[in-house]
């Protein structure tokens, strides 16, 4: 089975060219381009899933034809993860109907810019002239679904919450394991600390590959108002799972969906993560299990 991480950004991607910088890392990541530029978290399960959908344009760059891809899996419901207009457009020139998985909100959103668009001059939803034919697959956390050749069994990620106060969920975010020929990938995005279900169900596979969350890096957050990891958080993660041998001694760990303001350039982090095991992801990276 193999991975390629088509997109590797936070939702802060669009900070490149900030000049009012924080911490100063965006200088530096708009001198060393290449693998210090990051565009949003989308990837490919080779040979037809793909996960997320800002727009089309890393599926390009890495060369996927896009014909191949006959299953979508959405993540969560906000815009860096799901842009309805651009995935109905890619579906449309495809020769095939495209499959789209999410949660309950997802699944409806995109059937709502399927079904309407906005007519700005009146203020109104307007039926859409012509909608595209794609095919809807509502998710439920904690189940196995036959997708293609491979088992996808979504699980709820630590994310889209408004906690503490307020205590609403707002979407189901998904965080996906992929099971073929023997071998399991987890895409852990977005997420923070594990929920105590979602660890639960997790006990049973046994993970080759994990691309987890550690959007902050090493800024200290507040818990309670975002729904990430930073460094330290993701170190208590994956010693939990490596105490419920939910990763085991040969697991290749990658942490993705990085901010460009808060997190160093890859070049200036990677070897330092490295040590700890961990992989420092980069746009178009791939990995085979
Ligand atoms: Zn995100
Ligand atoms: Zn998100």
């Amino acid at each position: 089975m193999k991975i390629q991480l088509l997109g590797t950004a936070g939702g802060d991607f669009r900070r490149v060219d900030d000049p009012e910088d924080k911490f100063g890392y965006l200088p530096r990541v708009r001198e060393l381009g290449g693998k210090n530029l990051r565009c949003p978290a989308q990837a490919m399960i080779f040979p037809d899933i793909l996960i997320d959908f800002y727009n089309g344009d890393q599926i390009d760059k890495f060369d996927i034809a896009p014909e191949s891809i006959k299953h979508l899996l959405i993540t969560h419901n906000h815009w860096d993860h799901l842009q309805p207009l651009r995935i109905l457009e890619f579906a449309a020139a495809l020769p095939h109907p495209l499959q789209i998985y999410g949660s309950h909100n997802v699944i409806e959103a995109i059937k709502f810019a399927n079904t309407y668009d906005f007519d700005r001059s009146s203020g109104r939803f307007i039926i859409r002239k012509k909608q595209t034919d794609v095919e809807y697959y509502k998710l439920e956390p904690a189940q196995s679904y036959e997708i293609g050749g491979t088992t996808v069994d979504p699980v709820h990620g630590n994310h889209c919450m408004d906690k503490s106060d307020n205590m609403i969920m707002q979407d189901v975010c998904l965080n996906y394991v992929f099971e073929r020929d023997g071998k399991t990938i987890f895409y852990g995005m977005d997420s923070s600390y594990t929920l105590p279900l979602t660890f639960e169900y997790l006990r049973k596979f046994r993970i080759d590959v994990a691309v987890m969350d550690m959007t902050f890096g090493r800024w200290p957050i507040d818990v309670d108002k975002s729904g990430h990891h930073n460094l330290d958080m993701l170190i208590e993660t994956i010693e939990e799972f490596r105490e419920a041998g939910i990763f085991h001694e040969e697991t290749t760990i990658l942490v993705s969906h990085i901010s460009l303001a808060f997190v160093e350039p890859h070049d200036d982090l990677k070897d330092e993560l490295s040590k700890m095991g961990i992989i420092l992801a980069y746009d178009g990276q791939e990995i085979e299990v």
